[in-house]
């Protein structure tokens, strides 16, 4: 029956992300679609941390767990930013939430008064840009180019600024371009910040172990000492240990800023799932091989996808430098139109026929603040991700 429902004004423009939408309407076109949309490993969750998890069930961790996250994931949290980052975060500047699009959305919920800017350098990834409207912000996209590496660079940077930003956020290895940032690029963004106090920096680093090559991460909160002191650092277990069900991620910067979030959270979720946390504890705290084992797959698949999509005429994709996916131009099949008079205007146009035609679902660029690109998900199996490549080769070669 009709519900005669109006949604708040605070959800204009804003719906259920895009990336879950064509993932949805992939799924209910049914029979052999191949959905490479979301940010997902295909990977199963390591057999230790699943096994912690349920003997943290059997053992009563079927409660409440603290607000701000259970005092053993805080304390496995304090040693990985320790060991990993040289960063050192005491207990109350740390805290847990259902996933690190929760801390995020926290983080804004409690920071964004109504005109008050954050700078988010394009392509990024699209929950950022509505998660700052949701809060009363406004989003201000600076478009970074592939000739300078999908980099925000210290001229962009201090273009943006205004005495209404907030935040500038940084996120690095990049969804959806693998663009990470060196020790010294994150310095020289740090010099520009320096002489604007009034903008802190939101650091997400969910990708930080997935970068080839041998390459480094870095993150601003160890670059920079002055900028740790305004810098929220994002981070959780979904992409790195194959957890993305778990839910669990967290954010570590200065008290007051967690502590606000803490009552943003507080009146929400009431925090992450104790189960969850226990697993995770045991992600952070077990043996790190793991990391290594799952970087050696997605290394593999990124090569099988370069290869594939460079040999298809229309399409050009430099090799990420972290994260899994590929960010491919297409500028190449922008404007031409198929055998059958479809006219491909778009990157949406391309992305719909390829849904409709070869049946694979990817998302287009113009989602991440930047058209004439699609984004490919390589967190699939390897012959899944050949098939993929085949049908859209073969759609492209028969049609075009
Ligand atoms: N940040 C980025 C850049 C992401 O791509 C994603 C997931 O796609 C997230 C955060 C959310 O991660 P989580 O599963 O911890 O909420």
């Amino acid at each position: 029956p009709a519900s005669g429902f109006n949604p708040a004004r605070r959800l204009a423009g804003i719906g259920v992300s895009e990336i879950l939408a064509i993932g949805a309407r992939a799924a209910a076109m049914g029979g052999d679609v191949i959905i490479l949309a979301a940010g997902e490993p295909d990977l199963p969750t390591p057999a230790h941390i699943r096994q912690a998890a349920a003997e943290a069930v059997e053992a009563g961790a079927t409660r409440y767990a603290p607000l701000t996250g259970t005092p053993a994931l805080k304390a496995a949290i304090r040693d990985k930013h320790r060991r990993d980052n040289g960063l050192d975060y005491a207990a109350d500047e740390i805290i847990v939430g259902a996933g690190a699009k929760q801390v995020i959305h926290n983080a804004f919920m409690a920071s964004l008064d109504p005109g008050r800017e954050v700078i988010i350098p394009a392509p990024f990834w699209t929950s950022y840009l509505d998660q700052v409207t949701l809060a009363g912000g406004h989003a201000v996209t600076p478009a970074t180019t592939a000739g300078n590496g999908w980099k925000l660079t210290p001229d962009t940077l201090a273009a943006a600024i205004t005495p209404r930003t907030r935040w500038l956020v940084l996120n690095a290895p990049s969804n959806p371009s693998g663009a990470i940032y060196s020790d010294s690029e994150l310095k020289s963004l740090a010099r520009v910040l320096h002489l604007h106090p009034h903008v802190w920096v939101l650091s997400d680093d969910i990708y930080e172990h997935i970068l080839y090559d041998g390459r480094r991460f870095a993150t601003m909160a160890a670059a920079d000492p002055v900028l740790a002191g305004r810098t929220l650092t994002v981070n959780g277990v979904s992409k790195a240990y194959a957890m993305t069900g778990w839910r669990i991620g967290w954010g570590a910067g200065p008290r007051a800023l967690i502590a606000a979030m803490a009552a943003i959270q507080s009146q929400s979720t009431s925090g992450a799932a104790t189960p969850s946390q226990a697993a995770a504890t045991a992600a952070l705290n077990g043996p790190q091989t793991v990391l290594a084992d799952h970087l050696a797959v997605f290394a593999r698949r990124r090569d099988l996808v370069m290869t594939g999509l460079n040999a298809i005429p229309g399409i050009t994709c430099p090799p990420p430098e972290g994260a899994f996916y590929a960010f491919a131009d297409i500028s190449g099949l922008i404007g031409r139109t198929t055998r059958d008079g479809t006219v491909l205007a778009t990157d949406a146009d391309v992305a719909r026929w390829l849904l409709d035609g070869a049946r694979v679902a990817l998302v287009p660029g113009s989602a991440f603040g930047l058209p004439g690109h699609l984004r490919l998900s390589f967190a699939a199996a390897d012959d899944v991700l050949a098939d993929a490549l085949g049908r859209i080769g073969r759609l492209i070669g028969e049609n075009l």
